[in-house]
């Protein structure tokens, strides 16, 4: 009755993450995506918690559980409480914690069964152990590598670090730990066999190290997400060894999920999806600004509002600058008046803007910025020959018009929103320096590129100020 119960819990649970997977579809329904996301948890873990006690009883188990909830909280709260801009090796950080948990978890599993008995430890069983040690330390090291670049930590070397042979014995490296896995499927009784599980362990470990260190910090969101799947289908086998329906089904979700993220990354930024597999994927950073002087015409705040005021079609992109500046909220401002006073104002928003997918929509609807003004980059650049105002907002690389016709260009070939093609440019960052690619952009010296320097926040907050008539300005 109880396990019957407890499958039906699972099979609800299963729907809830596929609802929820859907809700996240689309900014609209997005909350309602996360709300099913956790209703699906507690009624799993609370599921799973009700069989442990029905089978075993005693208060020790439930202690368990108890620990690993309490402990799961001591780790999470904290972590849920990191600025927007640190949510990449945050969420690395969490990958790492279910890599971490499956692969212990498929460790314990393949001793105990071995103590009960080496029949337990079937073909399929034993397959399923390997792929989930692999995939689940594999994801552990590599993911708290990435999540190391990312925060940029002193001991984690940020810039890739390559040498020889280095794909040919990284792939030597795994394909030695599956010949053990394989050895061990064939001779499970074998004297060798638990020495053999053991060094596919630490072989493992030592992949997910070698993996990232060839890969720039900066590519890091886009390794995370593989990483992600691969935790996803380190679950999945978990769930065939532990006979869990729902590890398996919520694991699928997840590994296919995090597959199809990278895919639109790769292709959002023109990388080869086998490039970040095997990892040679940072090494196009080693194109660099020409540091030659290019003419860079500045405007003032004045004159700026002036024009924002006459334009009729205003088109603001925004990019990572407006993330760190934290300046969506003047951004909302600046919308507010230009709304008002009659003129037509979207968001272009690239995939890859930000350090994320979907960062720019994240801030602008904590801006709540009416989602029907956030237009996707192919639909925008339509539009672009007849905006007045091209406002660009701390975004570099997604605006550089050389992804369009250099081909020397470290960024030739990933798709662009076409700020150049609009009447007037507005481009607001700190200084001349590059962006995340490391190289110039063109669209800072066009013949109608304005540059308005200074922090985003401070520069919006003064455009605001000039064109409500509000003195005070920097
Ligand atoms: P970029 O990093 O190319 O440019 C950001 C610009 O913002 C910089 O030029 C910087 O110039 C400016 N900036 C920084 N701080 C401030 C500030 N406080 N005020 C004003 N400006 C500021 O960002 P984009 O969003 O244009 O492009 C994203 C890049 O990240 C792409 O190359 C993409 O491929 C990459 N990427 C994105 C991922 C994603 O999922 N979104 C994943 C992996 C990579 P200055 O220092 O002069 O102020």
């Amino acid at each position: 009755m109880i396990h019957s119960a407890v499958q039906l819990a699972y099979v609800v649970a299963t729907a809830l993450f596929v609802l929820s997977l859907h809700g996240m579809n689309d900014p609209k329904t997005a909350r309602r995506g996360v709300t099913f996301g956790i209703v699906a948890m507690v009624l799993a873990v609370v599921a799973t918690w009700i069989e442990v006690a029905a089978a075993y009883g005693q208060l020790e188990h439930q202690l368990w559980i108890l620990g690993a909830i309490v402990a799961g909280f001591a780790v999470g709260v904290p972590l849920s409480r990191v600025p927007l801009t640190a949510v990449p090796q945050r969420t690395a950080l969490s990958h790492a914690f279910g890599g971490l948990a499956t692969g212990l978890v498929g460790t314990a599993e393949y001793f105990v069964m071995r103590g009960e008995g080496i029949e337990r430890l079937t073909p399929f069983r034993t397959a399923a152990l390997v792929a989930e040690v692999i995939l689940g330390f594999v994801t552990f090291t590599g993911s708290l590598m990435a999540a190391g670049k990312l925060q940029e930590l002193k001991w984690v070397p940020q810039r890739p670090i390559t040498y020889p042979l280095q794909n040919i014995g990284n792939i030597g490296l795994l394909l030695l730990a599956v010949g053990l896995g394989a050895a061990l499927v064939l001779f499970p009784a074998e004297s060798w066999s638990a020495l053999a599980f053991l060094s596919i362990v630490v072989l493992a470990l030592a992949f997910g190290v070698l993996l990232i260190i060839p890969i720039g910090g900066a590519d890091m969101p886009t390794v995370i997400s593989i990483l992600n799947s691969y935790a996803g289908l380190s679950a999945v086998a978990m769930g065939f060894v532990l006979d869990n329906k729902l590890l398996i089904t919520a694991g699928a979700l997840d590994g296919s999920s995090g597959l199809i993220l990278s895919i639109i990354m790769c292709r959002a930024m023109n990388r080869s999806f086998l490039n970040v597999l095997f990892g040679a994927f940072g090494q196009v950073k080693a194109a660099a600004a020409t540091g030659t002087e290019q003419n860079y015409k500045s405007e003032t705040i004045e004159g700026a509002a002036q024009i924002l005021e006459m334009a009729r079609h205003v088109v603001i992109v925004p990019g990572y600058g407006m993330a760190v500046a934290q300046a969506h909220h003047r951004v909302r401002e600046l919308y507010d008046f230009l709304k008002k006073n009659g003129a037509t104002v979207k968001f272009a928003i690239h995939p890859v803007a930000g350090r994320m997918p979907g960062h720019m929509n994240v801030l602008l609807a904590e801006a709540e910025i009416p989602y029907n003004d956030l237009v996707e980059m192919d639909e925008i650049n339509a539009e672009m020959p007849h905006v007045d105002v091209a406002l660009v907002i701390g975004a570099n690389d997604i605006v550089n018009p050389a992804a369009r016709h250099d081909r020397s260009s470290p960024i030739y070939g990933m798709p662009i929103i076409e700020a150049d093609k609009a009447r007037t440019v507005f481009a607001i960052k700190r200084s001349k320096n590059p962006g995340f690619a490391g190289i110039d952009n063109e669209l800072y010296y066009g013949d109608a590129t304005w540059m308005l320097f200074g922090d985003a926040k401070t520069v919006v907050s003064d455009l605001v100020k000039a064109l409500t008539g509000e003195t005070g300005m920097h």
